[in-house]
């Protein structure tokens, strides 16, 4: 845990009691510092209660004494509407930040790399993370849900290495980067931020307070979206980050690329090879090819480390859980475990990356339904549908001739594509839902967990079969 010694004395708000809130809450008791704490959601106080934490209702106390109001990503603020709380702190002045800041205000020599857009911020902090480690002490944290007030105290050998989502970028104030990869922007999370440009906004703020160092700081920018373009290009007229621009899609004649699956830098004396990415076994599909192409590249350009050392350390990264997740092989089939991909834009993904699936899907419905995934039908050998989404899944997958069958729950699903596929011995038993995991499970981990238990069991029973044959 963070030592926040230095903020005893002053009187702290905090704003929302879930992981984030709750870690902010108990560091700062932790060292006796003075706080008031609050969360709209009785369910939420109930359970700081139990914590031994006190709340008191912010939209009725005055702010004259108070510092700061940490305020915690996952409460609305400003859109869809103006949240009272936030209102009255920002008409008396009184700053709001987030835990980000806290920690960047009590590790000041430790550096810190920023990973945002709008997907593959986990896959990429971790895999930076990890390769990192190799060349210094590394931690990660925030958005990937590891509160960043958790993480231990480094100096200034150490990085630590944070996932911000817009709710995150908007606030932090205190937050200086030595280097910020920033990935895609594809509209999501609108309606918190009044719209497309306003989440935009939000995502450019991690630029805004950049180290008072004499080297510029290192911008990674992926520039395949056109909103990621234009924000490389405003960066670069601005002069103050050193802008290093990755693509997957096009050769570039500065920067980092990948083409037909290989990694390339361009130096002096003009294109060179890193890396073929095919062979990372883990990380599967283009999608991740921008991942890596960005992960390498940060590290590259701010530690200057030797490329084979990166990609050989980069190539050991099991894959995070939860998102294409290999989690067994039983006779050649493998099992994979993609229950992150809560919409059709993220299945798509995963279809992407293999033929003669056996497909469990379904859930909580998101708008839009499975539309977008017509062209990796011919990769489906059947599909498996489970949850509130399965009768609309069920009439779209008909109309394309697809073969499902209805298995109501995970259990039935993963029983009956493991049976399917076991008479094969090929192809992939994928659990890709295209749905929020609500309906059944508490969270889209615990419908991965819960498959991946499913799969260990029937691995035990299959491996019992070749002991008795
Ligand atoms: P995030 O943390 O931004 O939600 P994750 O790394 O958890 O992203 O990946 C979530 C899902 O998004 C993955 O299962 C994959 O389908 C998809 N994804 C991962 N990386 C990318 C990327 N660079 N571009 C587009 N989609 C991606």
């Amino acid at each position: 845990m963070i030592d926040l010694s230095q903020f005893v004395g002053q009187k702290i708000a905090v704003m929302g009691l879930g992981k984030t809130g709750l870690s902010t809450v108990l560091s700062l008791k932790s060292v006796g510092a003075q706080v008031v704490v609050w969360d709209d959601d009785e369910g939420a106080r109930d359970y700081a209660a139990g914590l031994g934490i006190q709340c008191t209702d912010l939209t009725g106390i005055t702010f004259d004494s108070v510092d700061f109001l940490v305020w915690s990503p996952g409460v609305p603020h400003t859109f869809p509407s103006p949240h009272p709380v936030a209102d009255r702190a920002k008409s008396q002045g009184i700053r709001m930040i987030s835990d980000i800041d806290i920690l960047s205000i009590s590790q000041p020599d430790a550096e810190y790399i920023g990973v945002t857009g709008t997907n593959g911020k986990s896959t990429t902090t971790a895999l930076i993370g990890h390769t990192l480690k190799e060349f210094r002490p590394t931690q990660i944290g925030g958005n990937i849900g590891i509160p960043v007030l958790d993480l231990d105290p480094m100096g200034a050998e150490g990085t630590y290495v944070l996932e911000m989502s817009s709710y995150q970028t908007e606030l932090s104030q205190f937050f200086q980067p030595v280097g910020v990869v920033f990935l895609n922007i594809t509209p999501d999370h609108l309606y918190r931020h009044g719209g497309l440009e306003g989440y935009i906004e939000a995502k450019k703020k991690i630029f805004s307070n950049p180290p008072n160092q004499e080297r510029k700081p290192i911008a990674v920018i992926c520039i395949d979206t056109e909103d990621c373009y234009d924000i490389a290009e405003e960066l670069e007229d601005d002069g103050i980050w050193s802008v290093v621009p990755v693509s997957t899609q096009k050769r570039l004649d500065k920067g980092v690329y990948v083409e037909e699956g290989i990694l390339y830098e361009m130096r002096e004396e003009g294109a060179t090879q890193i890396a073929d990415l095919k062979t990372f076994e883990n990380l599967h599909g283009r999608h991740n090819h921008e991942n890596i192409a960005c992960a390498y590249t940060i590290i590259r350009q701010i530690y200057g480390a030797e490329p084979d050392r990166i990609i050989k350390a980069m190539m050991s990264f099991g894959g995070l859980a939860h998102r294409q997740y290999l989690v067994a092989t039983i006779n050649g089939v493998q099992y994979v475990n993609d229950s992150k991909a809560t919409n059709a834009d993220a299945t798509a993904r995963a279809l992407a990356c293999f033929r003669h699936i056996q497909w469990i899907l379904g859930g909580q419905p998101k708008e839009g339904g499975l539309d977008g995934l017509d062209e990796y039908m011919g990769r489906i050998d059947h599909a498996y549908l489970i949850g509130e989404a399965a009768n609309q899944f069920a009439e779209w997958l008909s109309l394309r001739n697809v073969p499902f069958t209805q298995c109501g729950t995970l259990d039935v699903a993963v029983q009956k594509a493991h049976h399917a596929a076991q008479i094969k011995q090929k192809g992939v038993v994928l659990l890709s839902p295209a749905c929020a995991s609500w309906d059944q499970f508490k969270s889209f981990e615990h419908r991965g967990d819960m498959f991946a238990y499913l799969v260990s069991t029937l691995q035990k029973e299959e491996s019992k079969k070749d002991k008795t044959i």
